[in-house]
């Protein structure tokens, strides 16, 4: 079954407001005849009216980096789903490894905002992956398994078949180390494997599953000529317009 692809920038902490406004408008002409695949942009969070502003009238969707797992409350510095969802965000980006590196979340958290976004509509990009020990140990799939299972727990098949799972290996994120596409395409498959088995193969089959880890112009094609690649979320390479629009039209 054909899947759209999608391509996603994630933007980390970089960009201001005004920063924003330029890429965007930089970008919209070099992706305008894109028709057939999703297009996000995900900024930071200050940079999301700014971005939403700049997108008017495009098809490139809006999305945030995280949310916090509540409805709303005295959570000093979070942000909610209402908040991103009035900004015009699409998607969410859930369990980034450097979120669960540095701000210590785990997969049963990721659960909980992933719960949280859906009661609001909204898919998520729940980010899986193995760092570099894990996988010299062998580990890969053992890690890559328990955080979709911990993840991904208690969702219906409906709301399996919204969302997206990117598999990042953390040894490849921001390193200029890209898994090979045989690399990348085993993993992927062990991942639409386990949601066959759990989620049914209609729902599985309807699941995108991105790859995410130095993609660049110059690896992109040979990642999506892959059966189980069904788009990238890509970091470093989405703050320059050119090549996030040659990531974007792919061969
Ligand atoms: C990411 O931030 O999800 C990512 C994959 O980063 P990079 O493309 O820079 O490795």
């Amino acid at each position: 079954m054909a899947r759209r692809s999608m391509i996603a920038g994630n933007w980390k902490m970089f960009k201001t407001p005004t920063e924003t406004m330029a890429l965007i408008k930089e970008l919209l002409p070099l992706v305008a005849d894109v028709k057939h695949r999703d297009i996000a942009v995900i900024p930071p969070f200050p940079c999301l009216y700014a971005a939403k502003e700049a997108l008017k009238g495009s098809r490139i969707m809006l999305g945030a980096q995280n949310i916090h797992h509540e409805e709303q409350g005295a959570y000093t510095g979070e942000v909610s789903v209402s908040m991103i969802k009035d900004l015009g965000c699409a998607v969410v980006i859930i369990g980034h490894s450097e979120r669960r590196q540095y701000f210590y979340e785990e997969s049963g958290l990721c659960n909980l905002k992933i719960k949280r976004a859906f009661a609001h509509q909204l898919a998520s990009i729940y980010c899986v992956g193995e760092t570099l020990h894990q996988r010299e140990e062998k580990k890969t799939f053992e890690v890559v398994l328990h955080q979709l299972r911990e993840g991904l727990e208690g969702l219906t098949a409906q709301q399996l078949s919204a969302m997206v799972i990117a598999y990042e290996p953390v040894w490849a994120i921001g390193t200029g180390k890209t898994a090979t596409p045989q690399q990348a395409q085993e993993v992927h498959n062990q991942i639409r494997k386990y949601l066959i088995d759990v989620f049914g193969p209609d729902a599985a089959q309807q699941c995108r599953i991105l790859y995410g880890g130095s993609v660049k112009p110059d690896n992109i094609d040979e990642l999506m000529a892959q059966p189980d690649i069904d788009g990238a979320l890509v970091g470093g390479a989405s703050l320059a317009a050119k090549d996030f629009a040659r990531i974007v039209n792919y061969l």
